[in-house]
Order: structure tokens, then C-alpha cells, then sequence
């Protein structure tokens, strides 16, 4: 059987049916969604979860989100929905939204990884949401990358790493979004805001009111200190090479600080805004994007941060970007990858 399925430009998605058996008989599928790609199983299926977790070399306390197609699946998975959380749901669904909710039986803790929650999104990406359907049972699908590595956001980025572990490949080509799923979890009915995404704290604001932000999510996390989610702990998104982060909301101050800090290294590599990339005169540069649009930022996000151990770079400094919108959640992003490394002025 081929194993690859080329979807990039299709409008007929009907050879995902085939997919979708394989998802339903154990197997595991690489499938893309409107924010990464995922390395799909049947989410009710425990010894199919587990084999998410070995390709993965994922920590088996890191759980699972459980992607459904419709509100019927949603019944079967979780239990006790409060009405400011079907609120949140109607209005994100489908699309790059995750919320924490109370599980029911049939979920089994190889996803949830223990916990009496289980993360749930229905994602709005057409192929994502046939494959599901097709399937017909939520598909647990974390990220498309080994374990710490940036999410995949093109079959080329993570092919080498991942094809020989799975069972079928769909490639539906870039991602949109680029940046995982807005994951949130409504305690004392305050949306606690876990992981950023696409998803904003604004959006969410402009449905129910007040949002808290996790204070985590651009915070290193002691070895004692209990989180939210247990995804805060693990390092994630980091390139082998030393990795700096600067930001200043001025940007001149931002570009003489990085001009400075470069010079200090024999083979520096900088990731800058489309705007400031002629202003630093040294070899190794990638562009992420233009400043002026964070969504193109996070489309190239992890593709860019792919690249940079090519460079054989002593350090790599990457500019900041403001946190307004999806901009928390490219801050995030970078401040995981630099492990924390990050200089604001
Ligand atoms: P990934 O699968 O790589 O997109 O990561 C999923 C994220 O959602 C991780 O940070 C998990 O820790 C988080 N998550 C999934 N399920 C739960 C849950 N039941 N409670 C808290 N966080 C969760
Ligand atoms: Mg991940």
C-alpha cells in the first residue's frame, strides 16, 4: 500500500477514507491541521495512544489533546461542561482553540496521563476534520516532532525524522497558523490561558469578560512548583545551538543591543523582522517575516528555527516581537527555544 497521500491543492477529500481505517484499526497517521502538523492514533484505542508517546519519546505525564470532529464526540469524552465553557467552545470551534475539561471513563489514561481532565479541540483544517469523521472516533494527536524539536509545520521539516514511525502520511502543504493551539482551562469560571496560540487573551476577553494569563507561559518553572499543565515543565522547541532572545519596544535600542551582542561571537547567526534585516551586517541571517504582520511571523516560526543548527552558529540571536494578538504566543514560542535565554531593554 502507498503510504503517502498528497492532498497539497485537493478540494476532494474522499481518499482519506482509507486514512481514517487506519486510524480506527490502531495505526498512526501524520495529518495536518490549521495550526501544526499531528501524529494522530485513535484516541479511545490505549495501546494505539501508546505508540504516540515511543515515536514521539514523549514523557508519558504530558497528556494527549483529543481532536473531534462534532459536539457528538464531545459528549462521549467529557462530562460536567459548564455554560461559560460551552460559550468558549461554540465560539472558537472548529478552529485552533483547546479547553481542558472533565473526562469521562472511556477516555483512557495513556491520554490524559492520569489526569481527570482531557484536553479537547475540533479543529477547523478540512483535512483534519474529514480524517476524523472518517475515523470516527477523536483522534489524540500531539505535535509532529520528536520530543523537544520545534512542531512541524511542512511534511519536508519532518519527514526524516518521523516517516519511518508512522503507518500513512497526508500532506496537505503549509500550515496556516504555525503555532499550536490556544490551549485554556476555566477555573472558578475565570479562562485560565495555559498555552497562547492563535487564540488570543483578547479574543477570549471579548467573549467572557476577564482571562487570566498563565504566569507561566513566559516563565522558567522550578523543579518543585506545581503547574496547570504539565507541558509548562519540558523543554521544547530548542535548536542544538545556544539560542538568545532579545526584545526592546524600541527597536533601534533592540538592533544596536543585537549588533553588540553579535560582535562578541566568531560565528554569529541572527533571526530578524523582514524590516530590520539590513541592519546587521554579519554572514548567518534568516528573515522571519515582517514585523508588521505576526501572523506571517508564526507561519515561519518553527521552520526558521529548523534551520538555524546548519550554521554551526556559537550563538544564535532572535528578535522579539510584541505581544499583542498572536504575538504572546510567537514570545512563548522563542523564549522555550532559547531555554529561557532572554534579554528585554
Ligand atoms: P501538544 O500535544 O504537543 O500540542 O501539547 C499539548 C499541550 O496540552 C501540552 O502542553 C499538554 O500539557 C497540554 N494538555 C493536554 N491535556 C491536558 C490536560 N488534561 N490538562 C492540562 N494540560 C493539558
Ligand atoms: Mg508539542
Amino acid at each position: 500500500m502507498e503510504k503517502y497521500l498528497d492532498l497539497k491543492n485537493a478540494t476532494d477529500y474522499s481518499k482519506l477514507e482509507n486514512a481514517g481505517k487506519i486510524i480506527k484499526n490502531g495505526g498512526l497517521v501524520l495529518f495536518p491541521t490549521e495550526t501544526v502538523y499531528g501524529l494522530g492514533a485513535n484516541g479511545l484505542d490505549e495501546k494505539a495512544v501508546k505508540k504516540i508517546y515511543i515515536a514521539k519519546g514523549r514523557k508519558q505525564d504530558n497528556p494527549l489533546i483529543l481532536h473531534i470532529s462534532d459536539f457528538d464526540m464531545l459528549s462521549k469524552i467529557a462530562k460536567n461542561i459548564s455554560e461559560i465553557e460551552y460559550t468558549l467552545m461554540k465560539t472558537f470551534w472548529p478552529g485552533p482553540f483547546t479547553i481542558i475539561l472533565n473526562r469521562t471513563e472511556i477516555v483512557p489514561n495513556m491520554v490524559t496521563g492520569g489526569l481527570d481532565t482531557v484536553g479537547v479541540r475540533m479543529p477547523s483544517g478540512k483535512i483534519a476534520n474529514q480524517l476524523i469523521s472518517y475515523a470516527g472516533v477523536p483522534i489524540a494527536a500531539p505535535s509532529a516532532n520528536i520530543s523537544g524539536r520545534p512542531s512541524g509545520t511542512n511534511i519536508l521539516d519532518i519527514f526524516d525524522e518521523l516517516s519511518d514511525k508512522v503507518d500513512y502520511i497526508i500532506d496537505g502543504g503549509e500550515c496556516e497558523v504555525g503555532v499550536e493551539s490556544s490551549v485554556v482551562r476555566v477555573v472558578n469560571g475565570i479562562p485560565n490561558i495555559l498555552r497562547p496560540g492563535k487564540i488570543s487573551p483578547e479574543d477570549i476577553e471579548k467573549v467572557v469578560g476577564t482571562v487570566k494569563i498563565d504566569e507561566h507561559i513566559l516563565k522558567n518553572i522550578n523543579d518543585n512548583e506545581k503547574v496547570l499543565s504539565p507541558g509548562m515543565k519540558y523543554r521544547h522547541y530548542a535548536p542544538k545551538s545556544n539560542c538568545l532572545l532579545v526584545y526592546s519596544e524600541d527597536n533601534e535600542k533592540m538592533i544596536s543591543k543585537i549588533n553588540e551582542l553579535a560582535k562578541q561571537y566568531s560565528n554569529p547567526l541572527i533571526i530578524s523582522c523582514n524590516e530590520n534585516f539590513a541592519r546587521y551586517s554579519i554572514k548567518n541571517k534568516i528573515m522571519y517575516g515582517s514585523k508588521e504582520n505576526l501572523n506571517e511571523i508564526a507561519k515561519n516560526i518553527f521552520t526558521d528555527l529548523r534551520k538555524v543548527d546548519s550554521f554551526h552558529p556559537d550563538i544564535v540571536i532572535i528578535e522579539g516581537v510584541k505581544k499583542d494578538g498572536i504575538g504572546l504566543a510567537i514570545m512563548n514560542r522563542l523564549i522555550r527555544a532559547c531555554e529561557y535565554h532572554y534579554i528585554k531593554i
